[in-house]
């Protein structure tokens, strides 16, 4: 069985328009999240990096996306088996796309 979360769409900007001296806005900038150990999941090995719909979100909403999660293993798979261990070594992927949200 597989398991996913849907990444929310990037929250709207208060205000819309800052000024650009304007005190207390905010502005979501990227999207972060990490991937779970696959320790105690059976099955098919799973791809590394950002998913599919991980860019598809990033790209959408216009910001760079970072991903945490486990390098793969073996080198040149692309991928974890199941039953990972949790403490084998992790990295920071980016999301295709921006690296920079444009200005709003
Ligand atoms: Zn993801």
């Amino acid at each position: 069985m597989g398991a996913s979360i849907p990444l929310p769409t990037r929250p709207t900007d208060t205000p819309a328009t800052p000024a650009p001296n304007v005190i207390g806005a905010t502005c979501s900038v990227a999207s972060f999240h990490t991937h779970t150990p696959t320790t105690y999941r059976t099955g098919f090995p799973r791809g590394v990096g950002p998913s599919g719909p991980d860019n598809n979100a990033d790209t959408s909403d216009q910001v760079p996306g970072v991903v945490y999660g486990y390098t793969e293993n073996p080198v040149g798979s692309g991928t974890i088996p199941m039953v990972h261990p949790e403490t084998d070594p992790a990295q920071r992927y980016h999301s295709t796309g921006l690296t920079r949200r444009p200005t709003p």
